[in-house]
């Protein structure tokens, strides 16, 4: 467990955009900035984050968060998991205590694996440069293939001593439960015991993006016919989603504007050493999808080193074309006969690399054009073939700018009217359409076949929400209503109120005086809860629950930072208006012009004072509620804050809202009366049961009172609704 301070530090010192921007590549927009989401496949962005408001979501699947949500839902980590990695990367302390045995029990599988890896990668680092068959062996291995320390330790690589089990022995030694150490694939269980996988291997550690090992790739020194043994699949390793060098190369692939895409572990190596950091391997299999998005997130160019023997181009040339489908600008680069990128970087210095790449970089339609060129200008039918092909690779292409540009390349070097290429583009992009529709259909049919199951909920609540004049009970049956009554079956009211306390909550709402006179402000989250408080109405829905006593909990700790900060927005404004009069004493001489400028200044400063205040005020329930250890409070708090805003027919029924803090002093009360009515309608449906039910006059008299009372005071709710909200 972590204390709440060092939550509160952590918290206040994680920065959204710096978080996301470990995982996703962020580009400014407007306030906001957008990339594309980590959480689904997709070619355009809909990753949106606000710094202001220190969450991200993406507005197609619905996932994102504060810097916590984030990365529990990206590293699939739990609450006190992500707050740690959080401390890790913005360097505070936490003291941790070693785990109790429940503890480490109640962590979960993939963390468990994750720490078994964790432990296996010091253990084989500490091989290699601590014990003498380490050093003899490996060590001098990696020296002799011209990898230095530096590159070395950068890598984590390390060193599988060449003993039967002495991975596990360690692992069971060091308290970690050996289940894992299977489940990860570090070791075998067979008939004769468990041994290590790894055995006698140079050891290559796969990170994953958010630089946890997840896997090993370990390399023989003997003749053994497996040169390299990869850890297999597991809960922490999809191969198809993981590149490696990625962790290491993310921020020069940003910087660069560029990935290169190799084929080894020991080309990713080599050229770090020579200093081209933005790499990343396959890992000997072609590139899937899942990989090929990784890279997007970062960049959207790539380049492809092929080996200058490869007689496999040709044959590689087709997995180009998802990267071309994904959208990126893809680059070939051909090393020279018998070289791949190791060996090169091995034979020349880190410049000459470096300008050879600059030199040979070729756009890869242009470069596959020659290819298909060699060999067939005089043989119309390759020809013909040839074009073909070409034309499937333009035809993925997503840009209509790119794919214009192509075809006039190929209609060039082909000597093929534009025109023709066009349509034959055209043909090839109806051809893929096509395929996609009865993929999507085949899948649809397959999923409707899955979910046979009807699905009544949501039409019952939905009714609920379009008739709230209409006694919302009617649409219930009286078996659902004592099951649901005071659990969530005004749900929908309060989702409008919820939704003012998790936005607005701290902001001031309106002014009241106290015995002595004095003015003071009072909050919405305090209107609502005195409201609330008058009419003894209390939330049911738990989520809102939570938030409201939450929010009421956290007043006093919004006080204390309320007047500091009130403090330096005044300051800040102050210094604003001096620079100001400053600045208009030197431009104008004019009484009336420096009047009238000082006028407008001080309006200005006002804006920026009010801004401020509002920022500040509203930022910090949001902030709060969204980071909550409850999973509820933050998964509701960052729906209800992060929902464009989406009024209910409810609402728009009585007003038209434009900007949602501007129409507060509307939406709080009508918020709350939309509610009351509808409890109102409620029970005045439960007095008509009961009335129906009723055997003695008496009965039915003091029930009828109860009634007209509560008409009554529907009536006069309906006059509030009317008289205070303006329709346009
Ligand atoms: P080295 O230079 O030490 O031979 P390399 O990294 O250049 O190693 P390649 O033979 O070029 O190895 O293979 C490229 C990649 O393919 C390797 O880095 C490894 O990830 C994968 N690979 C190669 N051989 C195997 C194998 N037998 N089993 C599984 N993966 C392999
Ligand atoms: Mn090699």
């Amino acid at each position: 467990m972590i204390d709440k301070e060092t939550v509160d530090r952590i918290l206040d010192a994680a920065d959204i955009v710096d978080v996301v921007s470990d995982f996703v590549h962020l580009r400014r927009r407007g306030s906001n900035y957008i990339g594309l989401c980590p959480f689904h496949n997709e070619k355009t962005p809909s990753f949106s984050v606000s710094r202001s408001k220190g969450i991200c979501k993406c507005f197609s699947c619905g996932k994102g968060g504060s810097p916590v949500n984030f990365i529990m839902e990206h590293e699939q980590m739990s609450y006190y998991e992500a707050l740690k990695y959080l401390a890790n990367k913005y360097h505070i302390e936490i003291k941790e205590r070693e785990y109790t045995d429940e503890e480490r029990q109640a962590q979960s599988e993939r963390e468990n694996m994750l720490l078994v890896n964790d432990f296996a990668l010091k253990h084989f680092e500490h091989n290699l440069f601590e014990t003498e068959e380490g050093r003899n062996i490996g060590l001098s291995y990696f020296y002799e293939r011209g990898f230095n320390d530096a590159i070395i330790k950068k890598f984590h690589l390390g060193y599988s001593l060449d003993h039967r089990s002495h991975l596990y022995e360690s692992i069971k030694a060091k308290g970690l439960n050996p289940k894992f150490a299977v489940d990860t694939g570090l070791c075998i269980q067979s008939d004769r015991g468990i041994y290590d996988r790894f055995k006698g291997r140079v050891m290559f550690p796969v990170l994953n993006i958010a630089g946890k090992v997840i896997a090993f790739g370990g390399r023989t020194l003997k003749n053994d016919p497996a040169k390299y043994v990869n850890s297999p699949e597991s809960t922490i390793y999809k191969k198809k989603n993981e590149l490696y060098g990625l962790y290491q190369a993310k921020q020069a692939i940003v910087k660069k504007e560029n990935c290169y895409l190799v084929e080894g572990y020991t080309d990713v190596l080599s050229m770090h050493q020579a200093g081209i950091e933005n790499v990343v391997a396959s890992s000997g299999t072609s590139l899937t999808e899942g990989q090929i998005r990784l890279i997007h997130r970062f960049s959207e160019n790539i380049t492809v080193l092929y080996d200058g023997d490869s007689a496999g181009i040709k044959a590689s040339l087709r997995g180009i074309d998802l990267l071309l489908a994904e959208g990126l600008n893809v680059k070939v680069l051909l090393l020279p006969d018998g070289d791949d990128p190791d060996s090169f970087a091995r034979k020349h210095s880190a410049s000459e690399f470096q300008d050879y790449i600059a030199e040979h970089e070729t756009d890869f339609i242009k470069f596959k054009i020659s290819i298909l060129l060699e060999g067939v200008e005089n043989d119309p039918i390759k020809k013909a073939a040839a074009i073909s092909d070409i034309v499937r690779s333009i035809a993925v292409i997503p840009s209509e700018i790119s794919r214009a540009l192509y075809q006039k390349e190929c209609s060039t070097r082909f000597e093929i009217e534009e025109k023709i290429i066009a349509s034959e583009v055209r043909k090839a992009i109806e051809k893929n359409a096509e395929k996609a529709r009865s993929a999507q259909n085949r899948l649809n049919r397959e999923e409707s076949r899955a979910t046979d199951e009807p699905q009544p909920v949501s039409a019952e609540s939905r009714q609920t929400v379009e008739t709230p004049s209409s006694q919302p009970a009617e649409t219930t049956t009286p078996a659902d209503q004592t099951q649901t009554f005071g659990d969530g079956v005004f749900k929908t009211y309060e989702t409008d109120v919820i939704r003012n306390i998790a936005k607005f909550g701290m902001c001031d709402f309106c002014k009241a005086i106290d015995e002595s006179g004095n003015n003071y402000n009072i909050s919405v989250l305090d209107y609502i809860r005195l409201d609330l408080e008058s009419d003894n109405i209390h939330f049911s829905y738990l989520p809102y629950v939570k938030i409201f006593e939450k929010a009421v909990s956290l007043i006093p700790e919004f006080k204390a930072s309320s007047a500091s900060r009130i403090t330096e927005i005044e300051a800040e404004c102050e210094a604003a208006l001096q620079a100001g009069i400053d600045e208009i004493r030197n431009k104008y001489s004019n009484m009336e012009d420096i009047q009238r400028e000082e006028k407008n200044l001080r309006d200005r400063v006002t804006q920026l004072h009010n801004k401020r205040v509002i920022e500040f005020q509203s930022s910090f329930l949001e902030k709060k509620l969204c980071s909550d250890p409850d999973d509820d409070i933050r998964h509701t708090a960052l729906n209800l804050i992060s929902e464009k805003y989406q009024l209910s027919k409810l609402h728009t029924k009585y007003a038209k809202i434009e900007s949602d803090f501007d129409r507060l002093s509307d939406l709080v009360p009508g918020s709350l009366w939309v509610w009351k009515d509808a409890i109102l309608a409620h029970q005045i449906k439960e007095i008509q049961n009961q009335m129906k039910r009723a055997t003695t006059p008496e009965e039915i008299e003091t029930l009828m009172l109860q009634m007209s009372e509560l008409m009554n005071l529907r009536a006069q709710f309906a006059k509030l609704m009317g008289e205070r909200v303006i329709i346009p």
